[in-house]
């Protein structure tokens, strides 16, 4: 069954990240599906984790007081965006 929303290939995926944010990784941003807290690659960091996990973890799950600890791997999906099939959060260009 193909899931409403979009579906990505990981190359069309990266590309329209590099098109949205260009190449700094630490100025991507995401939005929790869950919540709909943004957060970038630079609130990781500075949360001490990896940037990578910005995508399919809510910064909630590392600071606090955001009241929501959702990660896109958990068992029930609620993204609307999938890359290969998996469930990711969006992206959260600024306006
Ligand atoms: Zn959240």
């Amino acid at each position: 069954m193909v899931k409403e929303g979009k579906n990505y290939t990981k190359e069309e995926w990266l590309v329209e990240g590099q098109k949205l944010f260009g190449d700094d990784y630490t100025k991507y941003r995401f939005k929790c599906p869950k919540c709909g807290n943004v957060a970038s690659g630079q609130d990781f960091k500075d949360a001490g984790q990896n940037p990578n996990a910005m995508y399919c973890e809510c910064i909630g799950r590392h600071v606090s007081g955001k009241g929501c600890d959702w990660a896109a791997y958990g068992l029930f999906d609620i993204c609307t965006v999938h890359v290969d099939g998996q469930p990711v959060f969006e992206f959260a260009p600024v306006e």
